[in-house]
């Protein structure tokens, strides 16, 4: 199970975004990586409209992230619990559940 999902904030360990935070707008998990708001851009020529130019955003390795805990602020990889038998994010810092 990812511990990584959508609307997650989440900071860069390595590359050269790294220190950065962002925010994850999609998780792939066939490629196992993320898509972060406005990090690695890429430049993509519009189909219909020759002089517009879209940047869409490519995909980071999972690996290269870490998430960040909205109730301390600290980076976490989070352990699991299974509450009701669904399985839930707790940091390990604060103990806070990770929604
Ligand atoms: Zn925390």
């Amino acid at each position: 199970m990812f511990s990584i999902k959508k609307e997650d904030e989440v900071m860069i360990l390595s590359g050269k975004y790294k220190g950065i935070k962002s925010k994850v707008i999609g998780v792939l998990h066939k490629k196992y990586s993320v898509l972060l708001k406005n990090i690695n851009l890429r430049k993509k020529r519009n189909k219909n409209n020759k002089n517009s130019i879209q940047e869409n955003e490519s995909p980071i390795y999972l690996s290269k992230v870490i998430l960040i805990c909205k109730k301390c602020n600290k980076t976490v990889r989070p352990k699991f619990n299974i509450e009701n038998g669904k399985k839930i994010r707790v940091c390990r810092h604060c103990n806070q559940i990770i929604l």
